[in-house]
């Protein structure tokens, strides 16, 4: 989740800038900001806070509060970048699924990842995350291939194992190298989710993964938003420097903090039900 928030930053001044380059400088742009990758993650983050605190177990009603809240934090948070068909969703109170297989069902699911106790458990939340907008099969796949692979990550398993995780979802017959030169902008939940985890597979640590995945080009906060939580979970958390360097964007000039506590009860649960950070 802090990886999340860090890659949308990173990557918010790339997206349609691309810098096909791995040593960009500044790691954090001045004019970087968050858009809404991070917003819809804390809305993820807030409805499994509800859904503990209010012992929720129906999927339907799962899906409709998960739809309540990133309504509410779209119209809250105005002007992050939203995706035109998903405004249009959100704008419009009862509107249904609109059986999206973009690239938004991924970039907002990380919290299921550190919320769920079991494999299973994470793919049935990530796939109710989903729904309310991201209904066909490939945003629902998005989704769980993401949150998947977090979780492997967060538990102990080996960079092997989650590639093959998410090779149940997607093919990844190419290495990050052989992709990286050509690959072009892509909003669809395949062609984000794909190269973001071989940004991971490819990396030596968090802000390495980042780098990589910003030097992909393409939708650059979305990606680096998927690469950034694979990577927290798999190196141990986010250097804590990098976190601290971060949370000025979510400040008070751009009223980010509800953000963060979306993110941080998140943490709080994940120790409760797993009994580690
Ligand atoms: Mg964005």
């Amino acid at each position: 989740m802090k990886g999340t928030y860090i890659g949308d930053v990173v990557g918010s001044v790339y997206e349609f800038n691309n810098i096909k380059k791995e040593d960009f400088m500044p790691f954090l742009h001045e004019s970087a900001f968050f858009t809404d990758d991070s917003v819809l993650t804390a809305a993820v983050g807030t409805g499994l806070y509800m859904i503990e605190e209010l012992g929720m177990t129906d999927d339907d009603e799962i899906v409709e509060l998960f739809a309540k809240l990133y309504r509410a934090y779209t119209l809250s948070f105005p002007g992050r970048g939203y995706g035109g068909h998903f405004l249009c969703w959100a704008q419009r109170e009862n509107a249904p699924a609109y059986n999206s297989c973009g690239n938004g069902s991924a970039m907002r699911v990380s919290p299921v990842a550190w919320y769920a106790e079991t494999l299973e458990e994470c793919e049935r939340l990530a796939r109710l995350t989903a729904l309310p907008t991201h209904n066909h099969p490939d945003g629902i796949a998005g989704a769980q291939a993401t949150a998947g692979a977090i979780f492997l990550a967060l538990h102990g398993g080996s960079k092997a194992e989650i590639k093959a995780y998410v090779e149940k979802y997607y093919a990844l017959p190419k290495t990050y190298a052989e992709v990286q030169p050509d690959y072009d902008w892509e909003s669809l939940c395949d062609g984000t989710v794909q190269p973001a985890v071989l940004a991971f597979l490819a990396s030596d640590d968090f802000e390495d993964a980042i780098r990589k995945a910003i030097a992909l080009g393409g939708d650059s906060d979305t990606i680096a938003a998927i690469t950034g939580p694979i990577a927290e979970a798999y190196y141990g958390g986010v250097p804590e420097e990098l976190w601290q360097q971060t949370l000025p964007y979510f400040g008070d000039s751009q009223d980010g903090e509800p953000l963060i506590d979306g993110i941080e009860r998140i943490y709080a649960l994940h120790e409760k039900r797993c009994g580690k950070k």
